[in-house]
């Protein structure tokens, strides 16, 4: 028997600015707690909030890099609850006239978990926003068994928070979503969205029903999430027990749930019927915001995002488009990747694969980030345009970049020459392969009764004798000259 899954997200997202969204406080993280505060992130009686201009720009600049709308006017409504990280008793929020309305994010293919890269069910998923509001973070709460200590630092942080359309049908899905939510914000400059941080938090909403003519069943709302990882475990583990439910005949109950990672289970919050009233008005302290000319002042500010710059990689440099989108995903990757490739003179194909396939590989090894390798990226093109060249074997050039490694000042073909990798002189190689011919009689009639392939055992014999220092591009030149 089989079930549809249906999936909503909520992501609340801390935007990127010097201060808070109403007052003139700092944002920080892991600061001494309550040193950025003042009346108004405070919620003191009485104290007044200023917008921040830069939060709300940055707002719409996301809103444009996710292809939303913007109402003309965007307002701004008081939320009502009581909470003890929200003493003012209402977060100031936005409810019916949102800075950005629609909108959709590309789930990038090479963001599925790996056990599912493989057979992604959807490949080039869509999935379409509802909208994306701005409103105040609350204060940070710490339980110690029966009393709570409360830091006021991240009060009043500026906070997006994107609603998905109930578009996504898997735990896998909703992952790839995260990761290319968050490589878009973090590359768009609108947030480092840095899970542990907790500057990217997720609301799932999940309900599941028997077939697709079914109405939808009533959702079950899993509450502040805050890895990419504990979406995937927790959506699963709502999807069997919802299933389990339901094989029982046991309805659910529109609802909300804790997901416990520790434990690998949700608890539940609370029913549909002791839900918050919030009680939204407008807020009476803030002028509502003409949208248009603020979008006018971002629309420049707009980058490239991720599978733009892929596509122009797979035209330009004609490279395959899963390594495209592998290069353009990490932005400084994708810089290294156009300073190898500028001068021209290397073919993109073997750029990305000398970049992806040996670079990468020792730096990994070094436990080096690609935006600190020693080695710049217009020295790997010039070392490449040396193997480009016919000057340096591909494996020589591997040897050639250790070197680098260690000392990146010198000279790509200095360090070949002082390994002895120059291209030998003419006549000596053609020794060389006169040599490895004579001494090769079976092989030779082979090749040239058609088996052109055996050239390359020739080659390797020319190696040998060179001692592994001429280059084998060369030799395999001058033979076929001889043979073919
Ligand atoms: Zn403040």
């Amino acid at each position: 028997m089989s079930f549809l899954v249906t999936i909503g997200l909520e992501v609340h997202c801390q935007v990127k600015t010097n201060t808070k969204m109403f007052c003139a406080c700092e944002t920080s993280f892991a600061d001494e707690p309550n040193t950025h505060t003042c009346p108004v992130c405070l919620g003191l009686p009485g104290a007044l909030p200023v917008l921040n201009r830069h939060a709300i720009e940055k707002t719409l600049l996301a809103g444009l890099l996710l292809d939303c709308g913007s109402p003309e006017i965007s307002k701004w409504d008081r939320k009502n609850y009581f909470y003890p990280d929200m003493p003012k008793n209402y977060q100031t929020t936005q409810m019916d006239l949102p800075l950005c309305i629609g909108g959709e994010v590309p789930v990038y293919d090479f963001n599925y978990p790996t056990d599912v890269k493989k057979d992604i069910p959807r490949p080039g998923l869509k999935i379409r926003l509802n909208r994306i509001h701005l409103e105040e973070d609350v204060a940070k709460s710490t339980h110690l068994g029966t009393s709570s200590i409360i830091d006021f630092n991240r009060a009043g942080t500026p906070l997006m928070e994107i609603v998905t359309e109930p578009d996504l049908q898997s735990s896998a899905e909703a992952f790839a979503f995260l990761r290319s939510l968050q490589m878009i914000l973090q590359q768009g400059g609108i947030s480092d969205a840095d899970m542990e941080k907790g500057q990217l938090r997720c609301d799932v909403n999940i309900s599941i029903r028997r077939r697709e003519t079914d109405p939808y069943g009533n959702r079950i709302e899993l509450k502040n999430l805050n890895s990419i990882s504990a979406v995937r475990r927790a959506i699963d583990y709502e999807v069997e027990r919802q299933w389990e439910e339901l094989q029982a005949g046991i309805e659910q109950v529109q609802s909300t749930r804790r997901w416990d990672d520790d434990r690998g289970e949700s608890q539940l919050l609370r029913t549909k019927e002791d839900a918050h009233d919030y009680r939204y008005f407008p807020c009476p302290d803030l002028l509502p915001i003409h949208t248009a000319p603020l979008l006018e002042k971002v629309r420049p500010l707009l980058s490239e995002r991720p599978h733009e710059r892929a596509t122009r990689y797979e035209n330009d440099y004609e490279i395959t488009a899963y390594d495209a989108s592998v290069l353009a995903a990490d932005l400084p990757l994708a810089t290294y990747f156009e300073a190898v490739a500028a001068n021209g003179k290397v073919p993109g194909k073997k750029a990305a694969n000398f970049l992806l396939n040996v670079l990468l590989g020792l730096l990994n090894e070094r436990s080096i980030a690609i935006s600190d390798a020693p080695v710049s990226g217009p020295k790997v093109g010039q070392l490449l345009t040396l193997v480009e060249g016919g000057q340096l074997a591909l494996n020589q050039a591997k040897e050639v970049l250790l070197v680098l490694l260690e000392n990146p000042d010198k000279d790509p073909g200095e360090v070949a020459q002082s390994m002895g990798f120059e291209p030998a002189d003419a006549s000596e190689l053609e020794g060389f392969c006169d040599q490895a011919i004579s001494a090769n009689p079976k092989q030779v009639a082979e090749i040239q009764a058609g088996n052109e392939k055996l050239v390359n055992f020739l080659t390797g014999q020319v190696m040998k004798l060179s001692k592994g220092k001429a280059n084998p591009k060369q030799v395999t030149e001058i033979l076929q000259k001889k043979l073919l």
